[in-house]
Parts: C-alpha cells; sequence; structure tokens
C-alpha cells in the first residue's frame, strides 16, 4: 500500500512536544523517576527509557508517572542480542525479549527497538547469525502483535557488525521486514538513527522506500562529529558535527514518519560529564534551531 507522503517537514521551533529524549542523552547518572520529572518539566513531549532502568523499579508505577505526565514513550531500549552458539542460548535470547515486551506493553510504547546483535564470541559464521536475527525476528514478530508494540529493527553502522548489530543499513532492514511482514502490518518496521546511517550512499533512496511501505517507527538523533574518539561513546551533540540534519529530516517526514525526533547521544567524555539540565537545554535549543 502506498502511503500518503507531504512535502513540508514540521518547525521544532517552539515545538519541544515534537521531540523525545532517550534517557541515554542523560548518562544513565539518576534513578527513572527522576529523569522522567526533569524531561517532562523541560518542555519534552517524549521520553526513551532503557531496560536497565525500567527493570529496577516498578514498570507499572513508572508507566503511571510517565502517563501522568503526557509522555509519549517513543521506544523501549532494546532488544537483548539474537545470535547464539547454541540453541539453548538462542531461545533464551527470545525469552528475554518476550518479557521486554510485555514491560513495553505496559510502558504503552511506541515501538520496541531491536538491536539484533552481532556474532557470537567463538564464530566467524556471519551468515549464520544473519539467518538467526531473521529467525528470532519472525518469532517475536507474533508477541508483538499479541500485545500490542512494533518492533522497531535498528540498523547500527557497520562498524559494530562484530559485536553488536549485524543488521547495517536500512535496506537490509527493510528486506528483513519484507520477508517476515510482508502484509505491512504495522508491526515491524525500522528506527532510523542518524548516528548509523548518515554515510550510506542509499540513504535518501532507503528512506523513501521505508516510508512507502509505512515502516518508519522512529527518528534518532545526535551528530557524527568530524574526528570522533570512541567509537560508542563519542556520539556529538545536534549541530556539532558532519550531519545534514534538517535534509535527513524533511526526507523522514516527507516520506511518512510523522512521530516524534528522538535524541540519543552517548558521550562519556562530554555531555555525559555535563549537568543534565544544561544538557536538555542545548538539547532544545539545537532541536529548535539545527535539527
Ligand atoms: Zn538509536
Amino acid at each position: 500500500m502506498r502511503r500518503l507522503t507531504h512535502n513540508i517537514m514540521k518547525t521544532l521551533q517552539g515545538r519541544l512536544d515534537l521531540a523525545s529524549i532517550n534517557t541515554a542523552t542523560l548518562g544513565h547518572r539518576e534513578p527513572l523517576h527522576v529523569s522522567v520529572d526533569r524531561i517532562a518539566r523541560a518542555g519534552f513531549g517524549g521520553i526513551a527509557p532503557w531496560r536497565h532502568e525500567v527493570e529496577a523499579t516498578d514498570v507499572k508505577q513508572i508507566a503511571r508517572q510517565i502517563r501522568s505526565h503526557g509522555l509519549t514513550v517513543t521506544g523501549y531500549c532494546r532488544s537483548t542480542y539474537l545470535p547464539a552458539l547454541t540453541k539453548a542460548e538462542f531461545t533464551a535470547n527470545i525469552e528475554s525479549n518476550k518479557a521486554a515486551l510485555r514491560d513495553a506493553a505496559e510502558l504503552g510504547a511506541r515501538c520496541f527497538v531491536m538491536v539484533v546483535g552481532g556474532v557470537p564470541p567463538g564464530s566467524r559464521d556471519l551468515d549464520a547469525a544473519r539467518r538467526q536475527v531473521g529467525e528470532g525476528i519472525a518469532e517475536l514478530l507474533e508477541s508483538a502483535r499479541q500485545l500490542n508494540v512494533p518492533l522497531a529493527l535498528e540498523p547500527l553502522h557497520p562498524m559494530y557488525a562484530a559485536n553488536r548489530s549485524v543488521l547495517n543499513t536500512i535496506a537490509q532492514a527493510l528486506a528483513l521486514c519484507d520477508v517476515a511482514d510482508p502484509q505491512q502490518t504495522g508491526m515491524l518496521g525500522i528506527a532510523i538513527d542518524i548516528y548509523h546511517c548518515w554515510w550510506d550512499p542509499s540513504l535518501h533512496a532507503s528512506i523513501a522506500l521505508a516510508g512507502e511501505a509505512g515502516r518508519i517507527l522512529a527518528y534518532h538523533v545526535s551528530d557524527w562529529l568530524h574526528n570522533t574518539t570512541d567509537l560508542l561513546l563519542d556520539r556529538g551533540m545536534m549541530g556539532d558535527g558532519v550531519v545534514d540534519l534538517p535534509n535527513l529530516r524533511r526526507r523522514v517526514e516527507c516520506a511518512g514518519y510523522d512521530g516524534m525526533t528522538e535524541v540519543e547521544i552517548f558521550s562519556s567524555e562530554n555531555w555525559w560529564r555535563r549537568d543534565i539540565d544544561e544538557v536538555l537545554i542545548k538539547c532544545a535549543e539545537r532541536l529548535e534551531t539545527v535539527c
């Protein structure tokens, strides 16, 4: 089915209600309930919490608190890695993800973010890891449907193929979606994170195709610093790097994505060392001016 597309992107000027904060941006330095209050107080419309934060507390209580602030849960981070060396481990990974999906449902999350996992330690079989990812997604999709929480496959930059994700481009993610969910039910799609895909020569075409298939479930922003010093923990604040953020958001929204823009910055040496409210103020300012 061809989705409606439009040509104008939303303005974020004065519209922080259209933006969400992934709690990783704050460095996981405080309990989730404190972050929830802080993010709501700063005027953002959404939050994306992590499992270790939610699992450390009472999920129902956190869900109530989030709802009471009127915050949208733009995504629940993230899946247990799927590929495994043994059948027993693979099954355990599936079960762990099913448990997380139940929490995602409790939270009313718009999607469950799937970082699918790399090559299991001790293996050199990249193809097998990718096959397991396909099998795992097919199995989890059933639970996702029952719980009404869409699965958002997040392709990661290929530098993480060994240890975090054998899923590395939007095109590859869309191919998986087409196999597992050919009917385009809305329960399987992708999370587009500019940090991971900004370099992809096929990015613009892939965004258009993802939109046409109604598969864009989340949009994550940060920036790729020109001289990045750590491949995991040195993401830039929007506007500090090389990514043409307005161009990408326009493409994502024109492709039909109607959800929030989510800020997700891992930055152990910079932003995670700053005052948390200062970080939120900077995110707001950059969302309004350079995204
Ligand atoms: Zn992301």
